[in-house]
């Protein structure tokens, strides 16, 4: 088994690259898709969630009202801590079931938004960052129905081009065309996959 860790800044093109490394024939798995998961409605994350900060971050239907819960941790450090404490082992644990799922030669790629910000780096084979340069993020950001004033905060909040350039076995530049981008994994996989693989 061979595995990636796929990471970049939000809207720097991570899902792109993750779906064209699923094409090749990667398994993706997709750690924000995992956190939204382990606390749906009626799971025993979402109950912990609730038991730590209320029936306020639940809506009338009992799911999670992610508003409510933004308010609260957005500006409180302890109570994203708490979050964290709550939400990260049930994600991690789902991750190595998902992982353990895969056949022993997948090529496993772990989408991880944060993964230089949580220190994840040396969990992977390979790691793979995905970069563009701001002005281009904000704009695809905008294009993607954010505004311009959240695509800015949300980027400002997450590490540097630096900080994730420090931890990079390779990284990709999508400051290009989706052409450009989908050359630059196929030189990737060439290069760093599949001659693992014989
Ligand atoms: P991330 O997963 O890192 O947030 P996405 O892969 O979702 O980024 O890309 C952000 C947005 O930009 C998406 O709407 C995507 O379709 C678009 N996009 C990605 N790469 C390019 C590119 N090279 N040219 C134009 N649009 C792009």
């Amino acid at each position: 088994m061979l595995r990636i860790g796929l990471t970049g800044g939000i809207g720097s093109g991570k899902s792109t690259v993750a779906a064209l490394l699923a094409a090749r024939g990667a398994v993706v798995v997709d750690a924000d898709r995992i956190a939204r998961e382990v606390v749906e409605p009626g799971t025993p994350g979402l109950a912990s969630v609730a038991e730590a900060f209320g029936r306020g971050i639940l809506t009338p239907e009992g799911a999670l009202d992610r508003a409510a819960l933004a308010g609260i941790v957005f500006a409180d450090p302890e109570a994203r801590a708490r979050l964290d404490a709550v939400v990260h082992p049930l994600v991690r644990h789902r991750t190595a079931e998902l992982v353990a799922a895969a056949a022993a030669d997948a090529v496993v790629v772990n989408d991880v938004p944060l993964l230089v910000e949580t220190g994840q780096a040396s969990s992977y084979d390979v790691v793979l960052v995905v970069q563009a340069d701001t002005e281009t993020r904000v704009a695809r950001l905008v294009q993607r129905g954010l505004t311009e004033q959240d695509a800015r905060a949300r980027i400002a909040a997450q590490a540097t081009d630096e900080q994730r350039r420090a931890v990079a076995d390779v990284v990709l530049d999508n400051s290009g065309s989706p052409g450009e981008l989908a050359e630059q994994v196929e030189r990737f996989w060439v290069e760093h996959v599949e001659p693992g693989r014989s």
